[in-house]
């Protein structure tokens, strides 16, 4: 287990816990990952990056390879900061609303919604937002 110091306490990160489950369903999960030729035909379907300008940390590839395909490049093997940088990601940025679109079926909404439960499994949960009066949800 890693320690490392957020919001002035000291957490412990379960890696082993992360990797069981990153485990439990690498082989779909990793599939997808490789086979996303991230030729972002799927951004236009996303409300959110249309409602944002087109901004690429609204895209669904973007977000999915930035949560879970992050978990997987380190093996669970991630702090503190990184998974504060996914809650962003996967909570603010996406609704799991399924509207993206991938012509060869990588299913968006169902990967973001795995990083939630890997997030969960770490008490990473959505905030509201501390620089805003709005919630993230
Ligand atoms: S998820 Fe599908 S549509 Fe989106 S970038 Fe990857 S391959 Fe292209
Ligand atoms: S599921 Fe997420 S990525 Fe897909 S359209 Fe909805 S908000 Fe966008």
């Amino acid at each position: 287990m890693d320690k490392v110091i957020s919001n002035r306490e000291i957490k412990k990160i379960d890696t082993k816990k992360i990797k069981t489950m990153l485990d439990r369903r690498k082989g779909k999960m990793k599939r997808f990952l490789s086979y996303c030729a991230h030729c972002s035909l799927c951004a236009e379907s996303c409300f959110l990056y249309m409602k944002h300008k087109k901004d690429p940390q609204y895209m669904p590839s973007y977000k999915v390879i930035n949560s879970l395909g992050k978990l997987y490049r380190k093996r669970g093997k991630v702090d503190q900061k990184a998974l504060d940088e996914m809650r962003g990601i996967v909570w603010r940025n996406c609704v799991l609303c399924s509207r993206c679109y991938c012509p060869i079926g990588i299913h968006v909404p169902n990967m973001i919604a795995f990083a939630r439960a890997v997030l969960r499994s770490q008490e990473v949960y959505p905030q509201r937002n501390e620089n805003s009066s709005e919630s993230w949800l």
